[in-house]
């Protein structure tokens, strides 16, 4: 299975910036068959972006899309729109939940879109720490896939990739804090298990699950071991070039 090491620059770089960090991005990484690069620039750079990347070096990802193909929603971008210009989609990102009011039936309908829309959604679900503390990540987790999921047929679970973000760990809140791999560990057997429970054995087994929360050079190495782990989602390290290289290298080294 490929490991997929995926960039979220958020609100950050305007479109000359991403577009200079492309450029030193594909001078520095070869073409690996194994690890599938993703970066999520802002929704203004993925156009001409797209005319500029690589794409055997890596992918385009969304950071957000809405679920109606077209319409009056203004200020809105779709998942049509986005065809042909992006391979994947983050989809229910924490600050998306929390700033942006997303609940599950709002990430289930962009998820549906996305798969309807061929753009790869990566739905990140997560508990946050007040969640953690009351002892509810476990139904957290379940409920957040079975929300996300819940209009992905058997047929269309394999063009889904999941990332266990827990909120409390990720850089852009107040106090974040490191995940244990032994956190990872148990948050990765539960989201196959309830996969397991949604589809099948071998859908569980397959589906890529990414691990994202502070992750750097000197943890990623750790966090790719940790069984069940497909790959890592980070938003701080992917705007440090030299950061995201060494990241790159890693999962190299770690998944050949
Ligand atoms: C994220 O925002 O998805 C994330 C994981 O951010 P960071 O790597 O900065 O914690």
């Amino acid at each position: 299975m490929k490991t997929y090491i995926v960039g979220n620059w958020k609100l950050n770089f305007n479109v000359g910036e991403s577009s200079i960090y492309l450029h030193k991005l594909q001078k520095k990484i070869p073409i690996c068959r194994n690890v599938e690069v993703v970066i999520a620039p802002s929704t203004i750079a993925l156009q001409p972006l797209s005319l500029q990347i690589d794409r055997h070096k890596m992918k385009l990802a969304a950071q957000n899309a809405f679920y109606r193909d077209y319409g009056a929603f203004t200020g809105e971008t779709s998942f049509t729109q986005l065809r042909g210009v992006v391979d994947y989609c983050i989809i229910g990102h924490s600050e998306r939940r929390y700033i942006f009011d997303e609940d599950d039936k709002m990430i289930e309908k962009k998820v549906a879109a996305a798969v309807r829309n061929k753009i790869t959604p990566i739905l990140c679900i997560g508990e946050t720490e007040s969640e953690r503390a009351f002892g509810e990540t476990a139904d957290v987790i379940r409920d957040q896939l079975l929300g996300g999921l819940r209009d992905v047929s058997e047929e269309d679970i394999d063009k889904v990739i999941i990332a266990y973000e827990p909120v409390w760990a990720i850089s852009s809140t107040k106090a974040a804090k490191y995940a244990s791999p032994y956190d990872v560990a148990d948050a990765i057997k539960l989201i196959r298990s309830t996969i397991e429970e949604l589809y099948d054995k071998k859908v569980a087994e397959e589906l890529p699950v990414l691990f994202g929360g502070s992750v750097n050079p000197s943890n990623a190495g750790g966090y790719l071991t940790v069984p069940g782990v497909n790959g890592l989602l980070m938003g701080g390290s992917s705007l440090i070039l030299s950061e995201f290289v060494d990241i790159i290298d890693i999962a190299k080294r770690v998944k050949s």
